[in-house]
């Protein structure tokens, strides 16, 4: 049998790179992990998730001053927003999760971590810094890059992506952002919110694709209320740079040619794997279009080569690249074979309000034949949402012909987080009528939660039949008001 310098060797110390590394060296693999960058973390710590979230909570309380006479408080006009004071903000927090993920702290597990760009020199053996490493298993976790079109002019206009937005000098007068999804809307409210006046371009007629429309499209006219322009059904002609300003040249549904001038231009039309670099195909490890081509033990052409997280061009969140870590450790170190299931993937768009999905949708559900129902609830009818001043949205229960739930959205005030009793309902296999039934704490947003389930059940509880059915054994008299 080969001897191996490793058990396991990772390219990628992000989400599913460090899930992996963690789990492999906890399990007594010998365990090395490769960064190109400096520091550990990947996107999502640096230029993803947190430095988003820690921007849009930032925005979010700037928000909150602006409109402070709807809570009955004086009016205050808040001075401009410093962005280098946000930015300051945004590192400090990001510094202290970077601690979570330090060298120091995977050291401490057992991992061997080696920072530089590597190459495989064969499918057992990886090049980096002028040395090569051999182990038994490796995986791919090199994450994911802004999707750059080949856009007329593109290359010679000055623009942004997701690696500069949390980090600018100053806040932008104007921003075009080029794509509607999820990253594209974050940072249009957020930004929006902070003082840059903002124009969304999007191709498809509703932003957030992936989501039902009706949730999208109040998103949508949320952000359009707080001053955000939309041209959807839009297409991306061409861009130029004037100097102080950049033009995006656009075509609209009717074929109308205009221009919008905007002081920066953010690019958020998707993402690309990473793998540019690696030697992938020259040791004939397969790549799709979207990504690292892998089965549903995400073992790539080479059965011992692995690849997680976005590189394989799933579901490109952190939860879904930490989960597809502990299925490859599972596969390479417990030999277990486990194979991935995105029946209950959850996930959320963070604008406000926040939009969370979890299982199908109405497009989903109708995408695959199934004859489902729809149960509702507005948060306008929810006492929390009412007393926080956040009614807009609803929750969405989707059940198919058997009446079992099969997916739930929430748009609403902390939707991300509501949406874990259903993480936890749908996953557990939990009845409705448990929700329906449990008690929950009032007034709390997360009533709604019980409140959609017992929609389900009040038609059939409080029927004419039933009411007949107690009348008849019981002798109840019937109504007591609003009778001749
Ligand atoms: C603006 C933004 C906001 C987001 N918000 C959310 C959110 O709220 N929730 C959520 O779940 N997801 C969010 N995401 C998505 C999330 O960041 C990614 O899905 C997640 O980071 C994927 O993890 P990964 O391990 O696949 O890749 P990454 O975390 O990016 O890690 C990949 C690592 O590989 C390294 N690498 C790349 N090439 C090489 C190489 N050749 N050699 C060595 N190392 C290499 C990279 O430097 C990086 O450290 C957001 C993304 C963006 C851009």
């Amino acid at each position: 049998m080969a001897n191996y310098d490793y058990d396991m060797g990772i390219i990628g110390g992000g989400a599913g790179g460090l899930t992996v590394a963690s789990g492999a060296a906890q399990l007594g693999a010998k365990t090395l992990l490769i960064e190109k960058e400096k520091e550990l973390g990947g996107d999502c710590l640096h230029y993803g998730c947190v430095p988003s979230k820690t921007l849009i909570k930032t925005a979010h309380v700037y928000h909150q001053m602006k409109i402070a006479p709807t809570y009955g408080l004086p009016e205050v006009a808040p001075p401009p927003v410093d962005f280098r004071e946000v930015s300051r903000r945004i590192r400090s927090v990001v510094a202290a999760i970077q601690e979570h993920d330090s060298e120091e702290r995977f050291c401490a597990l057992g991992v061997k971590v080696e920072f530089g760009q590597a190459q495989f020199a064969d499918s057992h053996s990886l090049s980096i810094n002028g040395r090569t490493y051999t182990a038994k298993n490796w995986v791919i976790a090199t994450g994911s890059s802004a999707a750059i079109p080949p856009i007329d002019g593109l290359s010679r206009t000055p623009f942004i992506t997701n690696r500069e937005i949390f980090y600018l000098e100053r806040l932008p007068a104007s921003m075009i952002v080029l794509g509607g999804g999820p990253i594209g809307i974050e940072m249009a409210q957020a930004f929006n919110r902070l003082g840059s006046h903002i124009t969304v371009i999007q191709r498809g007629d509703q932003i957030l694709a992936r989501e039902d429309k009706d949730m999208a499209d109040t998103v949508m006219e949320t952000m359009r209320r707080e001053g955000v322009d939309f041209r959807l059904s839009t297409a991306v002609v061409g861009t130029k740079d004037l100097g102080a300003e950049r033009e995006v040249t656009i075509r609209d549904a009717n074929g109308g040619i205009s221009t919008i001038r905007g002081e920066t231009l953010l690019v958020a039309l998707g993402r690309k794997p990473n793998t540019d670099g690696l030697g992938l195909e020259a040791i004939g490890v397969e790549l799709g279009r979207q990504g690292v081509k892998v089965d549903n033990r995400l073992r790539t052409t080479h059965k011992h080569i692995y690849a997680v997280g976005d590189v394989n061009g799933g579901f490109q969140f952190t939860h879904a690249a930490g989960y597809e870590g502990g299925i490859a450790v599972s596969n390479a170190i417990f030999h277990l074979p486990r194979k991935t299931d995105y029946t209950f993937l959850p996930w959320c768009t963070y604008t406000d309000p926040e939009l969370a999905s979890i299982g199908m949708n109405e497009k989903t559900a109708a995408d695959k034949g199934i004859d489902y129902s729809i149960w509702t609830e507005a948060f306008s009818s929810n006492d929390r949402s009412l007393a926080e001043g956040e009614s807009t949205g609803k929750i969405k229960l989707i059940l198919n012909e058997k009446e079992k739930p099969i997916g739930v959205q929430i748009l609403g005030p902390g939707a991300g987080n509501l949406i874990s009793e259903w993480v936890a309902a749908l996953n557990g296999k939990v009845k409705l009528s448990t929700i329906a039934a449990a008690v929950h704490p009032y007034p709390t947003i997360a009533e709604i939660n019980k409140k959609v389930a017992g929609n389900f059940f009040s038609p059939k509880i409080f029927s004419d039949k039933v009411r007949k059915g107690l009348k008849f054994f019981f002798q109840l008299k019937g109504r007591a008001c609003g009778q001749a």
